[in-house]
């Protein structure tokens, strides 16, 4: 019989809205879920296969957890890399699914994700055994901050991209439901509502689209916090630059994609829009809230790329004075177009263009991070010495502050990661 289970997520925030998804549906079967997986019977791997470098890293976690001691328990591989399995029609993915087998013996069911309210069944779990209706959008364990998905897939085909291909189609998860699930958790104590979707703010249901979503939230009554990620530079209206730079209660910060600050790769990358738009938004979110955080993607090294296109890249970033960005150094990944491209920028020049930008955001980062030092910050306290600031900074807190509550935060110090407050 299950009684326990543990989670181990790989990946975007995404998997981690949806390992939230199958933490409260297995607790709503009466499962516990175990901090130590050697002491669970059942397994989840909520994998990433964005990059090979994401798959890899679950072969390294088999070798490391050693295949005798899975012996007894289910292990279950799901989100991308159990995605790209379940296209068992196209031969590519034949040839990914030996490739599975081959790599991770261990693995007792591939589940795709879209079918993950089916683990019960699949799992043999009586339907007695349910204690409560699985509400499957936020993490009952996380009470004041809670992750909704708001759509699932994507259609814009980024040439470098399998997301559309292992989380298939755009769809958008209608209104109704997210509001109720909003409203659920906010009368629950829920301060911090952040909005999912691979393009979160392509959103749209009805002739609504993500403004008219973000203002209905707002509109519900109580003091709590509004953010969603990640943005795609195309779908970024001005009703959504003057929404997120006026409304109180949503967040000073936005998470958006730039890829690339040259307009010959970005074409490459068939992203839609071209350096001049996405410096435009910054600019307008700047000049309307300067202290408004912005942080992006950058891909180093697709295709073709000269020294004068990296330049392009790093020039967007000084502009807009990007405060984060992940990084990713080009790896073809199969069934994506730029698979067949030439992947013709040595491995040594991505790494050491990958350093460049790493440093430069470290600067910026440094230097707005120094500004702060004496200025008091709104913060959402979300554990004895941890919050949230609304510009979206992790904040370590040298004092105790009543968890849940919003404080008015002197900041003192900063390290790597975030601030430091008092
Ligand atoms: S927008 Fe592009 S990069 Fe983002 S998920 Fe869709 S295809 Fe992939």
């Amino acid at each position: 019989m299950l009684t326990t289970f543990y989670i181990k997520t790989y990946g975007c925030a995404m998997n981690i809205a949806d390992s939230n998804t199958i933490r409260n549906l297995l607790t709503s079967y009466s499962l516990q879920e175990s901090s130590d997986w050697k002491s669970a019977d059942l397994i989840i791997l909520l994998t990433c296969s964005i990059r090979q470098q994401a798959e890899d890293k679950v072969a390294g976690w088999g070798i490391k957890a050693n295949e005798e001691i899975f012996e007894d328990k289910i292990v279950i591989l799901t989100g991308c890399m159990a995605q790209r399995y379940n296209r068992s029609s196209n031969s590519t993915i034949d040839k990914y699914e030996k490739l599975l087998q081959k790599r991770f013996p261990w693995i007792t069911h591939l589940i795709n994700i879209k079918d993950i309210n089916q683990l019960p069944k699949i799992l043999g779990i009586d339907n007695n055994d349910l204690i409560e209706n699985p509400n499957i959008n936020f993490d009952r364990n996380n009470k004041y901050q809670g992750l909704f998905s708001i759509s699932h897939g994507c259609n814009n085909f980024c040439s470098y991209c399998i997301v559309p291909y292992t989380r298939g189609k755009l769809f958008h998860i209608p209104k109704e439901e997210i509001l109720k699930d909003i409203k659920d958790f906010i009368s629950n104590g829920g301060k911090l509502v952040t909005l999912l979707g691979q393009n979160v703010n392509s959103w749209e249901d009805d002739g609504d689209n993500i403004v008219d979503l973000l203002k209905e939230i707002s509109n519900i009554k109580g003091k709590f916090w509004i953010n969603f990620i990640s943005s795609h530079p195309k779908d970024f209206s001005d009703e959504l630059i003057e929404l997120i730079t006026t409304n109180e209660k949503l967040l000073k910060h936005c998470h958006i994609a730039a890829q690339s600050g040259s307009n010959r790769i970005l074409r490459l990358m068939n992203r839609g829009y071209t350096k001049d738009r996405f410096l435009n938004i910054c600019k307008k979110i700047k000049t309307s809230c300067p202290d408004f955080r912005i942080t992006t993607d950058v891909i180093v090294g697709f295709p073709s790329e000269t020294e004068d296109d990296f330049n392009d890249s790093i020039s967007l970033i000084k502009e807009c004075r990007v405060e984060m960005v992940y990084i990713g150094k080009f790896s073809p990944r199969e069934s994506s177009v730029a698979y067949d491209m030439n992947d013709d920028v040595e491995f040594n020049v991505k790494k050491d263009r990958e350093e460049v930008i790493r440093k430069l955001v470290n600067k910026v980062r440094e230097k707005k991070h120094k500004e702060w030092i004496g200025k008091a910050l709104p913060v959402l306290v979300i554990s004895k010495n941890k919050g949230i600031t609304y510009y979206n900074h992790e904040v370590l807190l040298e004092k105790e502050y009543k968890e849940g509550s919003i404080q008015n935060i002197k900041i003192i110090g900063y390290s790597r990661s975030g601030l430091v407050g008092i």
